[in-house]
């Protein structure tokens, strides 16, 4: 680790691959940053600084070091929003924003131990160049009182004893162990399953932030890990939390923390801003049992390119739980609709509906659009649209790149553009009108000018059938879209236009 740290080659490696990384946008701009990290480099993000009224301890919160644990930079990110009576929080929500964007745990392009972010951080000597060289700077600026960093490891720990996964590793303090300890039980108490639940790890590794603090300058630190890795279910088959889910553990443990300081924080679950408002929207991504992982993935990163969209994951929990209040718009995801309306349940489906009724907005791409249809028993009927050609449960017609044509009203709303175009079907919905007299009257931005008849399904009923429709509900508007914009780079900005109009916005 010394030597390589010390060489040159590794130093010009290092930059070249610094220059190569794409830069990847950072989502939250305007309210909140108090500044950046790795500005002008491919690492550039933000951090965040809040300060309660009165007096009280400091904590230094750090997610997002390696690319592959998103539930870490999402709970991070939430924990930025936070407000506390006493004390101080600072939070770099996203440490390592290209891993992040590739989804890969190491740097792109760099391997072990170099392209490891959470390596850069030696005991009694000097920190890497570049973003972590910020970290330590803001770490000895801010001079906390606390270091908490937010991972996540490859398998729940009491079922694979070689992950750290569903972890607190502490520091050798006897304060900190005993916070952990309280952090843990909050965090059981959610899980029934005993092999799920949370262990107690000593002595964060060598060369991580977590250590570096605690060894270099005596801040008590922890390492809070949950789970991305999957988990067996009786029947064989296999599992995992979303990553909504697992971000809700950790925001549940750093609370626990907090209010064990005597910080006396705001809701644990308070996800976003809630000072983001005017011309900027607020959507809600589902992303629980369902709702397909890439699908939810795409959709994040499609919205994350606008300045105007600020998104969060939301699990079935966090929907029952009523905060789908703090958001503008719900998205629904492709995946299986029936599935995520299952996972939402019926609480669940009926605080969706409160929400559009009460004003809220909803886009639901292929399987969000059957999720919105009217004919099924488990549909949230917020549009006058039912479903055709899906008898026997025969609702897979295949996946095809088709042809559809912009309505006057789809042109309206996406902007000028040739109206005829092709985009990416995979097993969505075929409309006809649902001719429910308490629905309005959905219209239609889009009509299929191609098909796809796969596997038994009807020919000839695709042709001239509604791709893309807009309906109101209630105070509030919702949008189904059968096919898959996001999927194409030309017209992933339907994806944007669909939720401002959904948010009211237009
Ligand atoms: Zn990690």
């Amino acid at each position: 680790m010394k030597m390589l740290r010390e060489s040159a080659v590794f130093t010009s490696l290092f930059f070249v691959v610094l220059a190569q990384v794409q830069c990847a946008t950072t989502r939250s701009e305007g309210i909140g940053p108090q500044g950046l990290l790795g500005e002008g480099t491919p690492f550039e993000t933000p951090w965040y600084d809040h300060r309660g009224p009165e007096d009280g301890p400091t904590i230094l919160i750090t997610g997002g070091m390696h690319g592959n644990e998103p539930a870490g930079a999402a709970a991070a990110e939430a924990i930025a929003s936070w407000t506390v009576q006493r004390g101080r929080i600072v939070v770099a929500p996203r440490m390592n924003p290209p891993a992040l964007a590739a989804n890969q745990r190491l740097i792109p392009g760099l391997e072990e131990p170099i392209g490891n972010l959470n390596r850069h951080f030696p005991t009694r000597g000097e920190v890497l160049e570049g973003v972590a060289t910020d970290l330590w700077a803001l770490f000895e600026e801010v001079q906390p009182d606390w270091v908490l960093d937010i991972h996540e490891g490859f398998a729940f720990r009491r079922i694979n004893s070689g992950s750290v996964g569903s972890s607190i590793i502490s520091c050798v303090d006897e304060r900190a162990i005993e916070l952990a300890q309280k952090m843990i039980a909050a965090v059981d108490e959610t899980i029934e399953e005993e092999d799920r639940k949370f262990t107690l790890l000593r002595n964060p590794i060598e060369s991580s932030f977590a250590r570096a603090a605690w060894e270099n300058a005596r801040v008590p630190s922890m390492i809070l890990e949950t789970t991305y890795g999957k988990y067996p279910l009786p029947d064989g088959k296999e599992r995992r939390y979303s990553v909504s889910y697992r971000a809700r553990q950790h925001r549940l443990m750093v609370h626990t923390f907090l209010t064990e300081l005597g910080m006396e924080p705001c809701s644990p679950d308070v996800l976003i801003d809630p000072r983001i408002t005017g011309d900027r929207v607020r959507v809600a991504i589902y992303d629980d049992l369902g709702a397909s992982v890439g699908g939810a993935s795409d959709l994040e990163r499609v919205l994350s390119e606008y300045d105007r969209v600020e998104t969060r994951r939301l699990c079935s929990v966090d929907v029952n739980a009523g905060m789908l209040s703090q958001f503008d718009v719900v998205l629904h995801p492709g995946g299986s609709g029936s599935g995520q309306a299952d996972s939402l349940g019926e609480s669940g489906r009926a605080k969706e509906i409160e929400f559009i009724r009460d004003g809220g907005g909803y886009l639901g791409v292929c399987a969000g659009g059957y999720l919105a249809a009217c004919n099924y028993s488990w549909s949230l009927a917020i549009l006058d649209a039912r479903t055709v050609d899906t008898k026997n449960g025969n609702w897979r017609r295949g996946r095809a790149e088709l042809e559809i044509e912009l309505t006057a009203a789809g042109l309206g709303l996406f902007g000028d553009m040739d109206p005829s175009f092709d985009v990416k079907y995979a097993n969505g919905p075929i409309y006809a009108p649902g001719k429910r007299d308490e629905i309005p009257d959905y219209e239609t931005l889009a009509l299929y000018r191609g098909e796809v008849a796969d596997n038994g399904t009807s020919k000839g009923v695709m042709p001239g059938t509604p791709a893309l429709i807009r309906g109101r509900f209630g105070e509030g508007r919702a949008v189904a879209f059968s096919p898959h914009p996001e999927d194409t780079r030309s017209i992933q900005h339907f994806i944007r236009d669909a939720v401002i109009w959904a948010a009211g916005r237009d």
